[in-house]
Parts: C-alpha cells; sequence; structure tokens
C-alpha cells in the first residue's frame, strides 16, 4: 500500500469504484473515463508502481490479471467481438496511475497499431 496512490485508495475503499471482481488478490473495477463500451481496470491488490518492478516472483499474481480478464470477458460477453488487454508502463507510453494495471477493451472495434 503506497499512501499516495489512487488505486491504493480504491483498493481500501477511501476512493469508491465500481468493483467489477475481487478477490484476496486483485481488484477489478470501472474506468472513471471509459474508451470502448467495457473498459475495466484489472489491478494487483499490493502496491507496485510499473511493470519496470514485476520480477520473477511476482508472475503468478500478474498471471491472475489475465485469467480475470478472460472471466470479465466471458461475463460482459465480450468473446464474440473480441477484446483487447493493455498495459502501459511509464509516462511516454500513456501510464497516468503509477498502480500497475490492466486495462480490459472490449465492445467496439478496435484499431491497430495503437496511437
Ligand atoms: P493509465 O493512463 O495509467 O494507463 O490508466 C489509468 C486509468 O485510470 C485511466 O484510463 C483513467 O481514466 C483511470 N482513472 C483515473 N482516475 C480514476 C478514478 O478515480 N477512478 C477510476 N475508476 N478510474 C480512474
Ligand atoms: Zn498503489
Amino acid at each position: 500500500m503506497s499512501d499516495d496512490c489512487l488505486f491504493c485508495k480504491i483498493v481500501s475503499g477511501t476512493i469508491p469504484a465500481d468493483i467489477v471482481y475481487q478477490d484476496d488478490r486483485i481488484l477489478a473495477f470501472s474506468d472513471i473515463n471509459p474508451q470502448a463500451p467495457t473498459h475495466v481496470l484489472i489491478i494487483p491488490k499490493r502496491h507496485m508502481a510499473t511493470v519496470d518492478e514485476v520480477r520473477s516472483e511476482h508472475a503468478a499474481l500478474l498471471g491472475e490479471l489475465f485469467v480475470t480478464a478472460s472471466k470479465i470477458a466471458e461475463d460482459q460477453g465480450l468473446r464474440q467481438g473480441g477484446y483487447r488487454m493493455v498495459v502501459n508502463c511509464g509516462e511516454g507510453a500513456g501510464q497516468s496511475v503509477f498502480h500497475v494495471h490492466m486495462h480490459l477493451l472490449g465492445g467496439r472495434p478496435m484499431a491497430w497499431p495503437p496511437g
């Protein structure tokens, strides 16, 4: 837990969010500024700022982000139309909240490459 981290405050309940899924290690909630009909953020509950901090001991925890994304995609009917998972690392890549998170986007066609 990092005191000045927005997503740690969502984990602790200090800041409210529309929670889509949680277990003891993972939290998923709707993005406040959705970029697609479904836009969910999936985070580890423990704080890590960026993917730069990821080490082999985090592999199982971060693998759960994919497991959770797959479940939510099924629950929200995204599988037929396809969906996208995005992880921005660093300001230059568009990261604005420095607590590792996966974006799950779906419900509309997706262009490639991303801008
Ligand atoms: P990033 O730009 O770091 O990859 O993604 C951060 C995401 O967090 C953005 O899509 C932004 O809309 C979302 N976000 C920022 N503040 C809040 C908030 O207070 N609540 C929720 N639910 N999402 C937020
Ligand atoms: Zn945090």
